[in-house]
């Protein structure tokens, strides 16, 4: 049988096993036709085949939102941080922002090099280590839209909950938690993510928005950067990820076989539970690095009394056989990130040897 590492990897990231083995099942002769999927043409009605049960698949785990549209592009979530406000801050609009970690800074920094962007609230008085109050949004009527970053995946905390934006459309970096929860996609105007964590390889970036904002993009934009481009082509107009939207669509299949989002949201809660109840009742060896309101199910950050000893614990757990634990060398400390496809079974060992490394060093 094959060796598979605990592996917390912040991204890209594990993959379901069952999805690695069907893949690899097909990897020669994809269903019977003498090729693989990334050999042949994306015009092909076998290729479109894949593409199209993808985007319905996505569709269907969201409920079957009316009106909301799927796109595949590529440049990462990176890309989507200029992407949105090319398209769709529009003349005498400011593209609004809730500043709550890294990653959401990068999409303000893109954002001040195409328009005018608004911090409608902030956590950095806090070190970016919770989540603002909902009720501390302050959108300006002159809003394109609002954006916030439902997981900072360096920081480790998470939106519960999100803000009621009235008409201004919420648009949401998902990257590092999509599909991990059940959602209420009427609340968003668009959501995005890379699908490096929880849905695939990476090479392949989703969009999920209504198609009124998909619809309009300026034409002063190149064409690769529009919207409208790829809604109009079916994210066909040039060559797609071919092999990373069938490994989508295979990621999919594996999410419907867990009960849906209501089957790995359970799941990710059990998993987050074990982990967190650890540092909770370590007597202070661990401390959890996210206030714990905002604390993320998805990116589990936390540390030890000193440096010292968070750099035995990171290299410990590698001996161990654990991988990705150490924190983002941002910010340092420790980081177990345990994405959909991380096995409860990672998480009992990764507890079990906390328990044995607290023993062994107080
Ligand atoms: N947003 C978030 C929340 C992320 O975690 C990441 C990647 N770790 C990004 C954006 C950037 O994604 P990409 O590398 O796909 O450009």
């Amino acid at each position: 049988m094959t060796k598979r590492a605990y592996n917390f990897n912040a991204g890209p990231a594990a993959l379901p096993l069952e999805v690695l083995e069907r893949a690899q099942k097909e990897f020669v002769d994809y269903q019977g036709n003498g090729m693989s999927i990334m050999e042949m043409s994306h015009r092909g009605a076998v290729y479109e085949a894949v593409h199209n049960e993808a985007q319905q698949r996505l569709l269907s785990l969201l409920g079957n939102p009316e009106g909301y549209k799927v796109l595949f592009l590529q440049g990462g979530a990176s890309t989507q941080f200029a992407m949105l406000p090319l398209n769709l801050l529009g003349e005498g609009q400011v593209a609004s922002y809730v500043a709550t970690g890294s990653w959401a800074d990068k999409a303000i920094s893109e954002a001040k090099l195409i328009g005018e962007a608004h911090v409608a609230a902030s956590s950095e008085a806090q070190d970016f280590m919770q989540i603002p109050a909902l009720e501390d949004i302050q959108i300006p009527d002159n809003a394109a839209y609002l954006h916030v970053t439902s997981n900072e995946t360096i920081g480790g905390i998470q939106y519960k909950e999100f803000p009621d934006t009235g008409n201004v459309p919420l648009i949401v970096d998902m990257s590092s938690d999509i599909l991990s929860r059940p959602l209420d996609m009427s609340q968003f105007g668009m959501i995005y993510a890379g699908a490096q964590k929880n849905l695939g390889p990476s090479g392949v970036t989703v969009v999920v928005a209504r198609e009124e904002l998909l619809a309009n993009s300026p034409k002063s934009i190149p064409t690769i950067m529009r919207y409208s481009t790829y809604l109009k082509n079916n994210s066909l107009y040039n060559t797609p990820p071919s092999f990373a939207i069938y490994m989508v669509n295979e990621v999919l299949k594996w999410i419907e076989e867990q009960g849906g989002l209501e089957g790995v949201a359970r799941n990710n809660e059990r998993k987050a539970a074990l982990i967190y109840d650890a540092i909770d009742q370590s007597g202070g060896f661990y401390k959890g690095a996210a206030e714990v309101s905002s604390r993320s199910n998805m990116n589990i950050t936390f540390r030890l009394s000193s440096e010292e000893l968070d750099k035995a614990f990171a290299k410990a757990s590698e001996q161990a056989g654990f991988v990705g634990l150490k924190g983002h060398r941002s910010v340092g400390g420790l980081r177990a990130s345990i994405y959909n496809a991380v096995p409860y079974e990672s998480c009992e060992a990764l507890v079990e040897f906390m328990k044995d490394f607290q023993a062994k060093n107080s």
